[in-house]
Parts: structure tokens; C-alpha cells; sequence
């Protein structure tokens, strides 16, 4: 098989940890596998890189940062190979470039565009194990750009599309994706298996596992992702793959939990046909990314509005309203508000599980605010004091535990 391995910062944040990794490779390769390695920068070097850079001026030029933050991945990548090497393993790293990764100019937040594999396929016919630098490629004309930030990952996805590997495993130091998270369930399950789409909506319990960008990108190149631990390498992790390939698919597969929300209430607001597309068309251009929306019927010409957006867009939402000042009566922001989510492909085919979800909350007696279902996903805006007590019982309503 030809596997893609990332490591992600955590995996290589000392000496010894770089050591652990090639541990890792070697076992792989003696099994039979060719390898391409992808490195994060050791954990806590592109931060502290920003902060050098920061000490001099307030906004560094785009080209600058990318320049200085490509290093930490080279440093790791270099320093993998040479361990290999010392230990009879043939190694070699690649910078963004040398593995054949072209971006757009986009610098800092640079797009793959696409990867001339011909130096990695190469070194993989010679045998070599393969380390290549993470988290950056190279402009059209020829400069350096990396992808924003966690974008190691989109790297090792990227790769192996390009490549067509069997597998992309994405090392972390968590051992793969959860019902829900441990530290609020400590009965939560690990998964073996779970769909891309089911990924993408539990992005909060992924979220320090995968970036949702490399999810949505191996969904899109169909690669096999492989969620697990560089510091229990003996324990299976979770594949996330595209839902053919999962043939006993739960009803639900987890529950998620956003704390990030505030909800928007403008209540008595002008009922006139085009008011909706405006409020969130203005939104929409402030970069808002509205999650949530519920309208009451509409009483002498007015109507009430609900919805919600992410905590750190308050500030811009209300410079947006204030556009709205004559259309409406008034508009509250509530952060008490938290998001629960129960997720799973097994509700596209069977009544109920809603039901099921309101009936939990209803034995608690969690008042449910805003209801809002996709074709995979009920999600419940609630109290912030309930969420932890909402993740609970929705993890046993559904029997997660077992
Ligand atoms: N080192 C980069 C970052 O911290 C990229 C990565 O680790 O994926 O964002
Ligand atoms: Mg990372």
C-alpha cells in the first residue's frame, strides 16, 4: 500500500517525539508499505515564528510571513530524515516546492492548484521513504506561499489525491473521533468509521483533530482519512470515508457542542416582501456567517426574527443592524446560548429521532429555543447552563454508550 502520514505538531513538538515518528515509519515500512510523510512545524514554532515577526512591525508583508513560517515545517522535515536515514532508512525531505506543490498567489492563505507528483513518485520507485514539509507550496511564479493556518493537513490530503494513496493517516494525539468529547461524557465511544459528511457537521468534536478544510477536500478527491494517535500507534483509529463505504450505518453517530453562538432576536420587524433577503444579504457581505434562522408568523404587519451567528462576529453583526434601525422595533444579542447537534446518515431513512432528541430535553426540562434540521442533523439552540446536561442525555437517549 502506498500510505500519506501526517504528523501534526504535537507528534513532533521535541527531539524525542521526532524519534517516536520515525519509530512509527520504520514499523510501516517494514510491514511492506511505501511511505510519504507529511510534518507539521514542531508544536508552538509558527506562533512563536508570528511573534518574532510581530516584534518588528504590526502587518509584515504577506510574502515575508510566508517565508518565515514555511521554515518550521522544513525544520521538521529535515530533521525526520535525517533520524531515518541514521537508521539505515532512506529518507528524504522535500520542501513545498520539490514535492511539485503549485498554489495560487494567495499569500498566507494560499489554494492548492495543483501537485506535480513526479519528484515524490520517483523517490517512492527508489524506495526512499518520502518527509515532505507541510503546510506550503509554491506560486506560479515561483515564490514561496503557505496554506493558513493547520494547513499541514491539507498538504497531506492534497498529496495523497494527487498520488492516489490507499490511505492518509493524520497523526494528532488524540486516537480518533468520539460520540462526543470524553471531558463531558466520559462514556463517549471511539468510532471506527464515519462518513465525511457526518465529519464536516461534528467539526467541533474534529475540530482539534482535523481541519474541516482537509475534510471537505478529501471528500471532494474521494481519499481515505484515517483519524489517530502518534502517541498510542497501536491503536486503530477512525476512517472517515464516503458513506458507500460504511455498510451498518447508526441512526445517529454522534453528538456535537458549539458554545460559539449568540442569538439574534429582532423582534417586531416590518413585514414587507424582500426584508429577509436584505437583512441577510447584509450579512452575508459583512462576512457573517448565519447559522440559524427562525421566523414567527406575522402579527399587524410585523414579524419577529431569530437567528444566530458565531461569538467572535457580534461586533460587526451590530454594525450591520444598525442599517435596520427603521425596520424594526428592537434587537437583542444573547450570549447565553450554546448549540447542541445530534449527527448521523441514519436519519435520512427512520422517523423519530427527533422526537427522540426533544423528549430528552423535555425530561430535563431544557427549554429548546431555535430548532433547525438538515437531512443528517438535528441541532437545538439552548441555554448555555444545559449543555453539558443536553450532551449527556442526548449521548443516552441514543444509546452512544454502547
Ligand atoms: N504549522 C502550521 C500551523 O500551526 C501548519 C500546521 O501545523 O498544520 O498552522
Ligand atoms: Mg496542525
Amino acid at each position: 500500500m502506498l500510505k500519506v502520514l501526517k504528523f501534526g505538531g504535537t507528534s513532533v513538538g521535541t527531539l524525542d517525539r521526532i524519534q517516536n515518528v520515525a519509530e512509527i515509519i520504520k514499523k510501516i515500512k517494514n510491514d511492506g508499505h511505501d511511505v510519504i510523510a507529511v510534518v507539521s512545524a514542531m508544536s508552538g514554532e509558527t506562533n512563536k515564528l508570528i511573534e518574532y515577526a510581530h516584534t518588528f512591525a504590526k502587518k509584515p508583508t504577506s510574502h515575508e510571513l510566508d517565508m518565515l513560517l514555511s521554515s518550521g515545517e522544513r525544520v521538521t522535515s529535515a530533521l525526520l530524515s535525517i533520524a531515518l536515514n541514521e537508521q539505515g532508512y532512506i529518507a528524504t525531505s522535500m520542501s513545498g516546492r520539490e514535492a511539485g506543490i503549485v498554489t495560487d498567489n494567495s499569500h498566507t492563505k494560499a489554494r492548492i492548484e495543483h501537485i506535480d507528483t513526479k519528484n515524490m513518485t520517483y523517490a517512492i520507485k527508489e524506495g526512499k521513504v518520502v518527509i515532505v514539509a507541510g503546510f506550503q507550496g509554491v506560486t506560479k511564479d515561483g515564490r514561496i506561499s503557505t496554506l493558513g493556518r493547520g494547513g499541514s493537513d491539507l498538504t497531506a490530503v492534497a498529496i495523497a489525491g494527487a498520488i492516489k494513496a490507499d490511505v492518509c493517516e493524520i497523526y494528532t494525539d488524540v486516537d480518533g473521533i468520539y460520540t462526543t468529547d470524553p471531558r463531558i461524557e466520559p462514556k463517549a465511544k471511539k468510532l471506527d468509521m464515519i462518513s465525511y459528511d457526518e465529519m464536516l457537521e461534528l467539526a467541533s468534536l474534529g475540530a482539534k483533530v482535523l481541519q474541516n478544510r482537509s475534510v471537505e477536500m478529501a471528500k471532494k478527491l474521494n481519499v481515505n482519512l484515517v483519524s489517530r494517535s502518534s502517541f498510542t500507534p497501536e491503536v486503530e483509529g477512525t476512517l472517515i470515508t464516503k458513506e458507500e463505504n460504511i455498510m451498518e450505518k447508526p441512526l445517529v453517530s454522534g453528538i456535537a457542542l458549539d458554545r460559539n453562538q449568540i442569538r439574534v432576536g429582532m423582534y417586531k420587524v416590518r413585514d414587507i416582501p424582500g426584508i429577509a433577503a436584505t437583512i441577510f444579504t447584509a450579512l452575508a457581505s459583512a462576512d457573517i456567517n448565519v447559522d440559524m434562522i427562525v421566523q414567527t408568523v406575522a402579527v399587524d404587519g410585523r414579524t419577529d426574527l431569530d437567528f444566530t451567528i458565531p461569538t467572535d462576529d457580534l461586533e460587526t453583526c451590530e454594525g450591520v443592524m444598525k442599517i435596520f434601525e427603521e425596520d424594526v422595533e428592537n434587537i437583542d444579542y444573547n450570549e447565553d446560548v450554546c448549540k447542541v447537534s445530534v449527527v448521523g446518515v441514519g436519519m435520512k431513512s427512520h422517523t423519530g429521532v427527533a422526537a427522540k432528541a426533544f423528549s430528552a430535553m423535555a425530561k430535563e426540562n431544557i427549554n429548546i429555543r431555535i430548532i433547525s434540521t438538515s437531512e443528517i442533523k438535528i441541532s437545538m439552540i439552548i441555554s448555555q447552563k444545559y449543555a453539558e446536561l443536553a450532551v449527556r442525555s442526548l449521548h443516552d437517549a441514543y444509546n452512544l454508550d454502547k
